[in-house]
């Protein structure tokens, strides 16, 4: 995809991988729509954006509500014309451990990281197919294949996430013109681990801080690199790791 002019809508834009990928992708001339919930954060980046040329679209919302969705496609028609990609980037990791019984935060990271990234594509898809084309790309992880202390929930989404991404790209590369993309990171340093209330998971993870990991923009590289293949190459996974990560 030639991104100049093009309008992709990036969920979590608000920090992190988000706020980096928008950043990408509105340097290399795509029209961005920042969601996300904290309002002060997106509107900051939208006047980094513009500030340097580029175009951005606020749009506050949680990616639990189908509504709050539904907004963001209404608007970013309305402001931009059309819809083109995708990037299903929110989540949440209150990493725990089974017998702490921590529920609430199973259940909050089920509705992000998986009702998320569904409310997403239903969403998008009605656009993307009046299109006749567009992108989805979606933010798995490296703990779709591997366990780590306490991520027994956060794996088992982000490994649905992965495996979602393969039906859809299945159904839809080939009849739709829709590529799929599923990008699998390793540790990176943002501000995911903020959500983390379980003390001991804590602690390994102070125990963790020596190694060097990728940053936010290494992520946003690996999106922007399987964004602007052209169309006839679907990059299906991208699997991408600090390189002193286990
Ligand atoms: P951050 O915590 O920096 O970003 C998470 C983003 O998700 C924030 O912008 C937050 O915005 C948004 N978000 C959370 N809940 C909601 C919600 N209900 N509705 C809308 N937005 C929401 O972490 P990262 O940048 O690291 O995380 C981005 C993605 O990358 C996640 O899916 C994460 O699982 C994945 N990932 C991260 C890795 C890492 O090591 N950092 C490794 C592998 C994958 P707000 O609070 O303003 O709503």
């Amino acid at each position: 995809m030639n991104l100049e002019g093009k309008v992709v809508i990036i969920t979590g834009a608000s920090s992190g991988i988000g706020e980096a990928t928008a950043m990408k992708l509105a340097q290399n001339k795509a029209k961005v729509v920042l969601m996300a919930r904290r309002e002060d954060r997106l509107n900051e980046l939208k006047e980094k954006i513009e500030s340097n040329g580029g175009h951005a679209l606020v749009v506050t919302g949680d990616v639990t509500k189908k509504t709050d969705f539904e907004n963001v496609v209404s608007q970013a028609k309305d402001h931009f014309g059309t819809i083109n990609a995708l990037v299903n980037n929110a989540g949440l990791m209150p990493l725990s451990f089974i017998m702490k019984l921590k529920t609430d935060e199973w259940d909050k990271m089920v509705d992000v990281n998986i009702k998320g990234v569904l409310n997403g594509v239903a969403a998008v898809l009605p656009t993307l197919t009046e299109n006749k084309g567009g992108h989805i790309i979606n933010i798995s992880s490296t703990a779709a294949y591997k366990y780590f202390p306490g991520g027994a929930v956060y794996c088992a989404t982000k490994a649905a996430v992965k495996m979602f991404s393969e039906g859809l790209r299945q159904e839809l590369a080939p009849q739709y013109g829709i590529n799929v993309t599923s990008i699998e990171p390793g540790a990176v340093s943002t501000e995911l681990t903020d959500t983390i209330t379980d003390e001991d998971i804590k602690e390994k993870m102070s125990d963790m801080q020596e190694m060097t990991t990728l940053e936010a923009e290494d992520i946003a590289n690996a999106i922007y690199y399987a964004l602007t293949q052209p169309h006839r190459v679907n990059i299906n996974d991208v699997y991408i790791m600090p390189s002193e990560q286990q």
